[in-house]
């Protein structure tokens, strides 16, 4: 099966190289072509000049890219992917955008090329895509999921396909939201913990063995305290991630309260200069809110 995989960042790069490694025939693009070659010096995957030229042949055509500008620009601009497709070729489309945004791309796929798509978006951080035990959860047909069915199986342990196209965006943008309401929680716990001279271990361990446990405690709580913001998740793309659910919950009637708090900190963080480092460096804007801060 042939995959041409356009986007290697930190999850794209990680993906691709397990599709190499479960015997996948890759075809990579990337923006910065550097990083597609040290895919192929590594793993074996074939540098592509254009996303067209990856494309050119393709089973399915990934993108892991930031958001729907993005891969807009590498389906349908010059050189774009949908260039090197005709009606039989799929998109599965693994970078978190909006839903209405991937219905939009999805009619236009295949109004211009008779091609099909999937919204296919993943949870789980680098470290999961290292691991190939991804989450991913896919809105479209039965029909092309199941064609694209063994390349997720390759990158991730939960496959799901939850609906047609704009529930995968949907379902992920949902739980980010909590996720990030969730990581903000944890970051005015310590913040709080820090202020009242606690001992943090404590602390932390008192909330991990009873009702304030939580993935984001698990994953964040460390990273948080120890001012390590090295990026796994980029704070911009949780950002992004809250707004566009925030802009589908006023679109259903359904504000979110919750996440306009939340979302106003990552705001604050990444106006700060903090939107390349990892989520987890919410906790400054959390500190930066107090009035007196030990950030
Ligand atoms: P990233 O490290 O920022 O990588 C972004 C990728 O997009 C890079 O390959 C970059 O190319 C490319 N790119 C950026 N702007 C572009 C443009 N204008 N034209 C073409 N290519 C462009 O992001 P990531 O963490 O891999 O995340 C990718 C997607 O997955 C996002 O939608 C994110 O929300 C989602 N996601 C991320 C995680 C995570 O934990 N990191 C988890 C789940 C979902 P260059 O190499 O040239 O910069």
């Amino acid at each position: 099966m042939r995959v041409a995989f356009l986007g290697l960042g930190i999850m794209g790069s990680r993906m691709a190289a397990n599709l190499c490694r479960a015997g996948f025939d890759v075809s990579a693009w990337n923006r910065t072509r550097a990083r597609a070659e040290e895919l192929a010096a590594a793993h074996g995957a074939e540098v592509a000049d254009r996303p067209a030229d990856a494309s050119a042949g393709a089973d399915v055509v990934v993108c892991m890219l930031p958001d729907s500008p993005q891969v807009e620009e590498v389906l349908f601009g010059p050189g774009g992917a949908a260039e090197g497709m005709g009606a039989h070729g799929l998109v599965a489309d693994m970078s978190t955008i909006a839903p209405s945004s991937s219905r939009a791309l999805a009619a236009r796929l295949a109004e211009e090329r008779g091609a099909t798509f999937l919204d296919a978006p993943v949870t789980g951080s680098r470290p999961k895509a290292e691991d190939a035990t991804l989450t991913i959860m896919v809105g479209g047909s039965t029909t092309d999921f199941d064609r694209a069915r063994p390349a997720f199986e390759a990158m991730g342990s939960l496959v799901l396909h939850v609906g047609p196209q704009g529930h995968g965006s949907m379902v992920k943008l949902i739980n980010n939201t909590a996720a990030a309401i969730n990581a903000v929680a944890v970051a005015e716990a310590i913040d709080l913990g820090e202020r009242a001279g606690l001992d943090l271990d404590a602390l932390a361990r008192v909330m991990a063995a009873g009702s304030g446990a939580s993935a984001m405690l698990d994953l964040k709580a460390g990273p948080m305290r120890n001012r390590d913001f090295e990026p796994l998740f980029k704070l911009d793309h949780m950002l992004k991630d809250v707004r566009h659910c925030m802009a589908e919950a006023e679109a259903l009637g359904a504000p979110l309260t919750m996440a306009s708090g939340a979302c106003s900190l990552y705001e604050r963080a990444a106006g700060d200069g903090h939107g390349q480092e990892d989520f987890a460096a919410v906790l400054l804007a959390v500190a930066a809110g107090k009035s007196r801060s030990v950030a």
